[in-house]
């Protein structure tokens, strides 16, 4: 594989890659994406978060940025560039999830705005909830006792036998959404809710969220054509078929730009002085890329970005990791998890310090290495569990990152030769 001297690449293939990469394409820099594997992006529940600006704390990225607000709206744009189908709301909503509960997001597919108690109170007397005997991952009951406590009345459930089989398997969401995917067994659903419909009063079903994976948006609008009601999709439990679209969602955008997308590791670099010069992968076709800059765009734990032996440890540059302020050397472990697992996680919000211009640094302020920058979840100073937000900061950070690059790194001899912002 030919490469050119200057590349730019991004370690890593989730959301905040994808952040990296749109934003640097948009002033006309084709990057470089390389990962083994995917990570916390595949497995996201379906409502990208944002988090509070304001109410974010002293070591969130969104306080690193110049005008949080501005990379805010340009992220959302370019995640909707990538994902039509994308709806944000001007307040937050509270969407049901699988199990029956509600979570706060804000931004949605068009299905699942729908599954969220806002648009369900607009709307009481025409809505049903899907009971499927077959499917033991959607709380049905559940669901009809959240709206009872927020006091929505006259949601019908509706009996769905269209998974009946006659052994004991049971449906997970992945069955069901490759189910979907196939012509034939697409058609008999149809089938099977035009009868649902013929007996039941109802124009929206909420429904779990397996509505196809890659045929999901076409699904959909046939159902509404065919059967004249809208399937309103709640979040997702793992494996979710929402982050599954989301990542091919996301390589489709790759493949129509033009992005070269590697599988490889990064296993190491050759730098001189404070700057990486290449960087090498575990591929004997492409052993060795010369390089500009880097974008660390590689996760936390799922993703590996961080790993742990006895301590927690960056697993690229081995780059110094924090939890505030304290650089954690040995012996942080034990102080980084509390007894109770549904606690707020200290070891959620540890990861790499960064400067304003996002470049990782040390205790002592100075920058690692000048042409590295990072992204998303290795970033230190923020938890999507205790509702600091998850999608859209990390793949803010991405576009943020990417705006610092544009401004600081020579970039001439790039793709698109562009260093205009
Ligand atoms: C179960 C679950 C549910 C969630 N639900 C929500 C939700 O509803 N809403 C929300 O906003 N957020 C949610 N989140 C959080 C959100 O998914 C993450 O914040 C976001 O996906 C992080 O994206 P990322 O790109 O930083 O990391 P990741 O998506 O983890 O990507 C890391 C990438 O780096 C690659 N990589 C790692 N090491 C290397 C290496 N050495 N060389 C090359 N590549 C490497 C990995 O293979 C992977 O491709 C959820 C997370 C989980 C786990």
């Amino acid at each position: 594989m030919e490469f050119n001297q200057k590349e730019v690449v991004v370690i890593g293939n989730g959301i905040a890659a994808f952040g990296v990469v749109s934003k640097l394409l948009k002033h006309g820099v084709s990057p470089i994406v390389i990962s083994p594997a995917l990570g916390a992006t595949y497995m996201f529940s379906g409502g990208y978060d944002i988090g509070n600006i304001e109410s974010s704390g002293k070591y969130h990225p969104y306080k690193k940025m110049i005008n949080p607000d501005k990379t805010i709206q340009e992220t959302v744009q370019l995640l909707q560039n990538m994902d039509s189908s994308l709806r944000v709301s001007e307040k937050p909503l509270s969407v049901f999830t699988q199990y029956g509960g509600i979570k706060k997001t804000d931004i949605l597919s068009f299905s699942s705005k729908l599954a969220s108690i806002e648009s369900i109170k607009e709307q009481t007397d025409e809505v049903g909830v899907a009971y499927l005997e077959m499917f033991r991952n959607f709380y049905s009951d559940k669901i009809l006792l959240t709206l009872q406590k927020n006091e929505i009345k006259g949601v019908l459930p509706v009996e769905i036998h269209y998974l009946k089989r006659n052994h004991d398997a049971h449906f997970q969401n992945y069955d069901f959404a490759h189910l979907l995917e196939k012509k034939a067994a697409f058609e008999r659903f149809i089938t099977h809710l035009q009868k649902i419909v013929s007996q039941n009063r109802i124009k929206t079903l909420i429904f779990p969220p397996v509505l196809g994976v890659e045929s999901f948006e076409e699904n959909w609008s046939v159902i509404k054509k065919e059967v004249g009601i809208e399937i309103a999709e709640t979040l997702s439990l793992v494996p979710s078929i929402v982050g599954v679209r989301v990542q091919k969602k996301i390589a489709s955008f790759y493949k129509n730009s033009g992005v070269r997308v590697l599988s490889g590791k990064i296993i190491g670099y050759k730098k001189e002085n404070k700057k990486i010069i290449s960087l090498l992968t575990n591929k004997t076709e492409y052993s060795e890329i010369p390089i500009s800059a880097a974008i660390l765009a590689t996760g936390k734990y799922i993703g590996g970005g961080i790993d742990l032996d006895s301590n927690f440890f960056e697993s690229v540059f081995n780059l110094p990791l924090f939890y505030g302020d304290k650089k954690l050397d040995r012996g942080y472990y034990s102080q980084m998890f509390t007894e109770n697992y549904f606690d707020k996680q200290p070891a959620y919000s540890i990861g790499v310090k960064i400067n304003p211009m996002f470049q990782p640094i040390d205790s002592d302020y100075k920058i690692v290495f000048e042409n590295l920058f990072a992204a998303g979840n290795i970033i230190q100073g923020y938890n999507y569990l205790n509702g600091d937000g998850g999608m859209v900061v990390a793949a803010s950070t991405g576009v943020e990152a990417a705006s610092n690059i544009l401004n600081l790194i020579d970039l001439k001899g790039q793709k698109g030769e562009s260093n205009e912002l």
